[in-house]
Formats: C-alpha cells, sequence, structure tokens
C-alpha cells in the first residue's frame, strides 16, 4: 500500500495519505494544512480520495480539511466528542496567533470499531479518549500500521492539560487499545518520529507497568 507522510502546517502535524495500488482509492489523515502540497502526492500516485479521517479536533490536525474536502469530494469522518473543538476554530487559532481556517463539516461520525476500506485494506477506529474526548487512533492489521494522532508518540504521550484533556483516560485508552496490538506494529503518531508498539511498552516512561 502507499504511504506517504507530510508534516504540515506551523506544528508540524504528521498528514498520512494511503493509497491502493489497484483501486487508487486514498485515504487522508489530519490535513491540518498545506492542502496543496497533499493534492500533489495524490495527483502523483493517480489517487482519488475516499475519506478523510480527523484523529481529532485540534487546529493542526483539521484546519485543512475543509478546504481538501471541497477539492475531492471526499467524507470527513470524525469522533462527535470532539464537537466542540471543532466550532471553536477561532480560540484555537488565537492560541497559536494565526488566522482562523474554514470550520469542516463533518459528514461521518467516527465511532470505536467502525471499520473502512481502502481497496481491500482494512481500516479499524479505536476510540482512544485523553487528549481529547473524540481522540481516535487508526489502526491497519493487514499493513501492521497505528496512526496514532496525538495519543502516543515516540517516547511520550499526548499532553492532556488543554481543554477536553483527562490524564488518567490517556493512559486507560493507551493500555485498553493500544498496548494490545501486535509488538511489531509501526505506529506513526501525530507529531515527530515513528515508533512501534513494542519499543514504546519497553522505553516508554508512561507506559511502565501495562
Ligand atoms: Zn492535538
Amino acid at each position: 500500500m502507499i504511504h506517504e507522510i507530510l508534516p504540515v502546517g506551523m506544528l508540524q502535524c504528521n498528514c498520512s495519505i494511503f493509497g491502493d495500488e489497484t483501486t487508487r482509492e486514498a485515504l487522508v489523515v489530519d490535513p491540518g494544512d498545506e492542502i496543496e502540497g497533499i493534492l500533489e502526492v495524490l495527483a502523483r500516485h493517480g489517487l482519488k480520495v475516499k475519506a478523510i479521517v480527523i484523529t481529532h479536533a485540534h487546529i493542526d490536525h483539521i484546519g485543512g480539511a475543509q478546504k481538501l474536502r471541497r477539492v475531492t469530494g471526499a467524507p470527513v469522518h470524525m469522533n462527535a466528542a470532539d464537537e466542540e473543538l471543532r466550532r471553536q476554530m477561532d480560540m484555537q487559532a488565537s492560541w497559536l496567533g494565526i488566522a482562523t481556517p474554514e470550520v469542516t463539516a463533518i459528514d461521518v461520525e467516527a465511532k470505536d470499531g467502525d471499520r473502512l476500506l481502502v481497496g481491500t485494506n482494512e481500516v479499524l477506529v479505536l476510540h482512544t479518549p485523553g487528549h481529547t474526548q473524540g481522540s481516535i487512533c487508526l489502526w491497519m492489521p493487514g499493513e501492521g500500521k497505528l496512526v496514532a494522532g496525538d495519543t502516543l508518540f515516540f517516547d511520550s504521550i499526548g499532553r492532556t492539560d488543554l481543554p477536553g484533556g483527562d490524564g488518567r483516560q490517556i493512559l486507560r485508552s493507551i493500555q485498553e487499545k493500544l498496548v494490545p496490538l501486535p509488538g511489531p506494529t509501526l505506529v506513526f503518531p501525530g507529531h515527530g518520529e515513528s515508533t512501534t508498539i513494542e519499543r514504546e511498552r519497553e522505553f516508554n516512561y508512561f507506559l511502565r507497568g501495562m
């Protein structure tokens, strides 16, 4: 499967583009900004966007979604528990001192256990609240990959001091939904470098005792 990662915007959010080589269907995760660059990658591979998935409604992950939605006609998937954050783009923009992006419409409510197909590739939604109430991760069992949003990072976990954050809840989500995944699963966090489940089980301070 095609997988390109583009760090976009001021906070360098990792936008993932997955494409099926046969059907040319694509999934775009977290188009926070720099939509032109994302469209260029899609065009280079001859891909058509089937779905846009938002791991959570922080501006650096969702800021470009409406633009990509309009250009591609693809539906935007997001968990309903981040609705309030989605509507607060002006407040989030003021935290960063940037212009307020268009607030994206949500077409599909992403729920725990949802299954998307990109070609024959299965993508499963894991609801992992804690960084925000509507945070989700995407697990692709056939590819052995996890898109972790801002829930799990290389050597760290997502911050929980912003509105909607909950420190105990993020640990519970990681313990219940991510730690049980196969050790070699490649983890692509919302920022920074990739890792594996087994590496984080062994070295991540926050995961000790899980
Ligand atoms: Zn975030």
